[in-house]
């Protein structure tokens, strides 16, 4: 049984639906992102989780215990959240010890658990001071600390990056993660971040509308999107119509180049599909086991730094590729008319 399960959640706002049957299982010491645009519920379903908000129907229990209906103070779950949210009159230590002294510990248990928690986090020594005398990525972790040192069975993180400048961000989600694993704590992580989604979770869940779109690992999410969706919010994709020649065989063409898929497609009631395909699956020029060849003229060049993005227009359409940069290689030049190739296996049909 998962540790964390939300069965049939739902949560309307007078008319507006927000949540509509959000179902997932989360794994004890799992860490689980909640990925999707601004608006799409992501928060709705972790303050349900904290107890912040109350479902209009479905449960929640944690490790078999039915807590939907207990306040936020009774689940046992710690929260950190966009804000650094400290009490800026109390001092590092007071606000790690917060809970703990609330909660009516020992002077001494709180203490070490204090002193622990800001090893934990990187920061001894500065336990006299105060939030305003702390940069935001201390705040953070101060934050992350307050709400950890109580022992939560739940971590729950509301976009607590995003307030930070970006080789911060970068650096305390290495972090977060070192800190989740080395305690084991199951935690959801709520971002709209796609690059701090896949690099820090062990499964994503992208919601659009309310809804769940895909669960699954950052490599499923990014190589097997389940809808056009997921597949244009995560990372570039190229989108290149094609006509269907044969459906159940897989047969189609892209503009006059027939190509075989070797599964079965959708039957749609134009006898088009979109094909999607990633900028690094499409290689500049004709290469080995790449056996969909088209050709086209370069409209852009982007460079990078490790990488140059081309776009190349190949009929009607424009597909993105990446190519490594080569410092003894002349860039690609706008304008001239190339070869692009891809395998039939990266080209992604997409339902809905
Ligand atoms: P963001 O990344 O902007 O925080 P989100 O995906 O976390 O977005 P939610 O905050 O869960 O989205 O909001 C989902 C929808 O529910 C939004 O349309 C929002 O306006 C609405 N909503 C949230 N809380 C309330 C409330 N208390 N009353 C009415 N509508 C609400």
């Amino acid at each position: 049984m998962a540790f964390l399960d939300i069965n049939h959640l739902e949560k309307s706002f007078g008319a507006v639906h927000v949540v509509k049957d959000f179902n997932l299982a989360i794994d004890k010491g799992e860490f689980v992102s909640f990925l999707g645009p601004s608006g799409c519920g992501k928060t709705t379903v972790l303050r349900m989780v904290a107890g912040f908000e109350t479902p209009s129907s479905g449960s929640i229990r944690i490790n078999g215990q039915d807590v939907t209906n207990l306040r936020p103070n009774q689940r046992n779950i710690g929260m950190v959240f966009q804000a650094y949210a400290l009490f800026p009159n109390l001092t590092v230590a007071q606000n790690i010890g917060f809970g703990l002294r609330v909660a009516g510990k020992p002077r001494a248990e709180i203490d070490d658990r204090v002193a622990d928690m800001l090893k934990l986090i990187g920061l001894p020594g500065l336990d006299e001071r105060y939030p305003f005398q702390l940069s935001g990525g201390q705040q953070q972790r101060v934050a992350l600390a307050r709400a950890l040192a109580a022992k939560p069975r739940v971590l729950l993180l509301d976009e607590p990056l995003s307030a930070l400048d970006a080789k911060i961000r970068v650096n305390l989600r290495e972090e977060i993660r070192l800190i989740q694993r080395e305690l084991g704590i199951t935690t959801i992580f709520v971002t709209h971040d796609q690059e701090e989604a896949l690099s820090m979770s062990d499964r994503v869940v992208v919601m659009h509308q309310g809804i769940a779109d895909q669960v699954g690992t950052p490599f499923e999410i990014y190589n097997r999107p389940a809808t056009r969706f997921v597949a244009q919010f995560v990372g570039t994709l190229n989108l290149i119509g094609a006509s269907v020649i044969d459906a159940k065989a897989g047969k189609i063409k892209v503009g006059d180049v027939p190509v075989a898929l070797n599964r079965a497609l959708p039957i749609t009631a134009d006898g088009k599909v979109s094909l999607a395909l990633r900028p690094e699956t499409v290689s500049l020029g004709r290469h080995e086991g790449r056996n969909v060849v088209l050709s086209g003229r370069i409209a852009e060049v982007h460079f990078l730094g490790s990488v140059i993005r081309v776009r190349v227009q190949v009929g009607g359409e424009f597909v993105s590729l990446d190519t490594f940069n080569r410092p003894d290689a002349p860039p690609p030049e706008v304008g001239s008319t190339v070869q692009i190739s891809v395998s039939e296996r990266d080209l992604l049909t997409l339902a809905a």
